[in-house]
């Protein structure tokens, strides 16, 4: 018999929230969504509570809780709320939910990351930024927690899925050479620098396989995102950065692969849904179906890999460079993207200078060792600073 699990959604009314609940709805008898979470947008919260019925809505900012609490009224749902940053922690740790779906975008999602992590949660993992910027206090916080972590990027699912059973941090005693991440390259692959001088953030925001929030977009025409995740990979799977290789790819079908001694390649392909890595995620180790059309690989346009172009899209260097001076440059390189892509998004800041301004602030702010999280966020705070400062200053 199948056990129902309660599920919090922490960013459900983003892309990756509104795919969990897509899931989630077609599996009443497995998966329930008993907590959901968002920033400011009420009415689509106050939507999502009406098809989904969760004991708790939560909004984090705290001006709002009125409006959500009248809202659900009028529209007669009994749902419980709550506001603020400290409330969703606090869901994400309680005893509403067993399973926590991170999916808040930024270094805003740390907070309850870690409180899911704390509290020995099934932990699915979207939200890339909080391990990026935490990831030891991360890992100490589930083996503190006893709970388990289940990656939901698609390119950490399918390693995931691509790695013996319940082994993910033994890459050397499984037989792993390396982990060999895809990147589709974002709407700019093949662009030159000068090309990519006046790009703005709609066209940036245009990517060619996923749709998804802004913030993430933009990191993917850089290839941030992809930076991100090898920081990430070396944290989920403990490994070095030099076992962690990048690929472009731009199908989008082969999410990633292990590579190993004998000179067996596994990969895990599928098309670009994230449904696909949040059913598996929910459901494991079982399966259930996503929704996702089925690959057929007769009709797909042939599969293409070629090696990133590091010079033009610095970001990804900058990653690995932040990866291997290690303690808390991860961090810093996540603070200052943050505050460089708002910028740009905000068409205060040239496209190219987001790798600029990211650099400028690792070259000011030597790595410093991860002691606790309240050093971090105060390292977090500085990188943004200086980085504001920066900024300023260019303008
Ligand atoms: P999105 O912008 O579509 O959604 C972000 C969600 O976070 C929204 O629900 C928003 O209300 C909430 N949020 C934002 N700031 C908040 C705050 N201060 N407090 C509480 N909630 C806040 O973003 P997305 O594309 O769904 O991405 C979410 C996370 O998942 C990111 O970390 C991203 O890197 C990761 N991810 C996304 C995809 C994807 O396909 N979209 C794939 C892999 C990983
Ligand atoms: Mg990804």
């Amino acid at each position: 018999m199948t056990t129902l699990r309660n599920i919090a959604v922490l960013g459900a009314t983003g892309s990756i929230g509104g795919s969990t609940l897509d899931v989630i709805a077609r599996h009443p008898d497995r998966f329930r969504a008993s907590v959901v979470a968002a920033h400011r947008n009420v009415e689509s919260l106050v939507g999502l509570c009406m098809v989904h019925r969760p004991d708790l809505a939560i909004v984090a900012d705290p001006t709002l809780e009125r409006e959500l609490a009248r809202r659900l009224h009028a529209a007669g749902i009994r749902c419980e709320t709550a506001s603020g940053m400290d409330a969703i922690a606090t869901a994400a740790a309680g005893p509403l939910c067993d399973t926590v779906v991170a999916a808040i975008v930024g270094a805003a999602g740390l907070e309850s990351t870690l409180a899911a992590a704390r509290a020995g949660k099934r932990l699915l993992l979207a939200n890339k930024e909080s391990i990026v910027m935490a990831g030891p206090l991360l890992l100490d916080a589930l083996r503190a927690g006893g709970g388990s972590l289940i990656p939901v990027d698609s390119e950490h699912n399918a390693i995931f899925q691509c790695l013996p059973d319940g082994r993910p941090g033994e890459l050397g005693r499984c037989g792993v050479r390396r982990l060999i991440l895809t990147a589709s390259g974002g709407p700019f692959r093949g662009r030159t620098r000068a090309e990519l001088a006046a790009v703005t953030p709609d066209q940036a925001c245009r990517h060619p396989k996923w749709s998804m929030g802004r913030k993430i977009s933009v990191d993917s025409a850089t290839l941030m995102n992809k930076g991100l995740e090898v920081i990430e990979a070396h944290h989920l799977f403990n490994a070095a950065p030099d076992a962690i290789e990048v690929l472009v790819h731009p199908q989008s079908l082969v999410h990633s692969l292990v590579d190993y001694v004998d000179g067996s390649v596994l990969a895990q392909l599928g098309n670009p849904d994230m449904r696909t890595a949040l059913a598996h995620a929910l459901a494991w180790p079982e399966r259930v179906a996503s929704g996702v059309e089925p690959l057929d690989l007769a009709r797909t346009e042939p599969l293409h890999f070629e090696s990133p172009d590091l010079d033009t899209f610095r970001c990804l260097a900058l990653a690995f460079q932040a990866l291997r001076e290690g303690g808390d440059a991860p961090a810093i390189l996540n603070a200052a993207n943050e505050v460089a892509v708002d910028a740009f998004l905000a068409g205060t800041l040239p496209f190219l200078s987001i790798a600029e301004l990211v650099e400028s602030v690792l070259t000011e702010l030597p790595a410093q060792p991860v002691v606790d999280i309240q050093t971090l966020a105060e390292r977090d705070q500085t990188a943004r600073s200086v980085a504001r400062r920066l900024l300023r200053n260019a303008c």
